[in-house]
């Protein structure tokens, strides 16, 4: 196993679920870091007092306090946090939110270290980058989100070949089985109130919208290889199946438990071996399961992210740029919740699909289509 975990994104759900993982398997967290010098960051730093610290945008005052506590320990700006994801030998759990994640990315893959992949927009924005990184040193990207870590297991022992499809499960959000027309009108607190999840709050606009589930097919494209066709998706409103594969046989595997993200977090940290969890024993016993075809006429998210996906290059990279900022003006009750669907289509319509070969150039997209997003944003409004 691992000497260590860098914890990115060390405020979040999922980094603050890898430090719950990192006591339950009595791992020793090398670093941690977060986009701010929040009085949680300041707590966990306390709480580890031998891991290095990084604070991706610090405010005068918050550097200043974490200096006076903690010494040269903490470090500031963007590339102290990739100073971290380059620790020797470490296990990188990149939980950072959002594009900002991929420099992150592709500097553990280029140290060597394995990658926890929980921030999904690495691969939908930069997948060829990231997925030459991980070329040269021969790292080990190994899936977290819920869905991927499913399918990586079913995978296990198979040949890539044998595959048939490879099936995502998706709640459905908390908007599941609602018509569009009784959409126009939610509000921010009811798309964060996702039904089985505990989740950070992108992601809980994104799994009401569907954005999440297209996401995911993308991420899944360039984790396992798979062309697009070989990936559906299927609603599962109870969250306990996490993914299936279907073999070329008829046989299909699913992984199943209870919703819980500590068991892909503990299980990208120990593979290839399995480890004593915290979650009590699961039983399918008394527990129902339904699954339905997902409604893609009321969540248009799903199909223009395959559209997206089809189309490669830079469009998913304007697809997850697009929807960042919308997903930020829905929040900030400047864009009705349908809106966020036709900000993504317009900014994918008004820019030109080119080929990415380094972190710059997905970068240089990113901001081209943030700025193109966020125009036709204020256009609307
Ligand atoms: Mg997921």
């Amino acid at each position: 196993m691992t000497t260590g975990l860098v914890i990115l994104g060390a405020t979040g759900s999922i980094g603050t679920q890898t430090f719950d993982v990192a006591r339950q398997l009595d791992l020793p967290v090398l670093a941690m870091a977060a986009r701010s010098g929040s009085e949680q960051l300041y707590r966990l730093a306390g709480s580890w007092p031998e891991a290095r610290v990084a604070i991706a945008h610090p405010t005068d005052d918050e550097q200043e306090r974490f200096t006076a506590s903690y010494g040269s320990r903490v470090g500031f700006g963007p590339e102290a946090v990739l100073e971290l994801a380059a620790i020797d030998r470490s296990t990188v759990m990149n939980g950072i939110v959002g594009s900002v994640g991929l420099s992150a990315s592709v500097t553990a893959l280029e140290a060597g270290n394995r990658l926890g992949l929980a921030n999904k927009e690495s691969l939908v924005a930069g997948g060829p980058v990231v997925l030459a990184a991980q070329m040269k040193t021969g790292a080990e990207i190994i899936p977290v989100d819920s869905e991927h870590s499913a399918i990586f297991q079913c995978l296990r022992g198979e040949r890539i070949e044998d595959v048939r499809r490879l099936i995502l499960t998706a709640s459905g959000g908390p908007f599941r089985g609602r018509a569009i027309e009784d959409l126009a009108q939610v509000e921010p607190e009811d798309a964060l109130a996702h039904p089985t999840w505990v989740m950070g709050r992108r992601i809980s606009v994104d799994s009401a919208t569907l954005v999440n589930k297209g996401l995911e097919v993308i991420e899944a494209h360039f984790l396992f290889g798979v062309p697009f066709d070989k990936i559906d998706v299927v609603v599962h409103p109870q969250s306990i199946v996490h993914s299936l594969v279907e073999f070329v046989d008829g046989s299909s595997k699913a992984h199943v438990g209870e919703p819980d993200m500590r068991v892909p977090i503990q299980y990208a940290i120990t593979f290839p071996e399995r480890a004593v969890g915290s979650l009590s024993p699961f039983s399918l016993a008394g527990k129902e399961l339904s699954f339905f075809e997902p409604d893609r006429a009321t969540f248009p998210a799903l199909d223009l992210a395959y559209e997206a996906g089809r189309t490669g290059s830079s469009a998913p990279a304007v697809f997850n740029a697009a929807d960042e900022i919308a997903v930020e003006a829905f929040l900030n009750g400047r864009l009705p919740f349908l809106g966020i669907v036709d900000l993504i289509e317009r900014t994918l319509s008004k820019i030109p699909t080119v080929e990415l070969s380094t972190v710059q150039d997905v970068l240089a997209i990113d901001a081209e289509a943030r700025a193109m997003a966020t125009q036709l944003l204020s256009g609307a409004c």
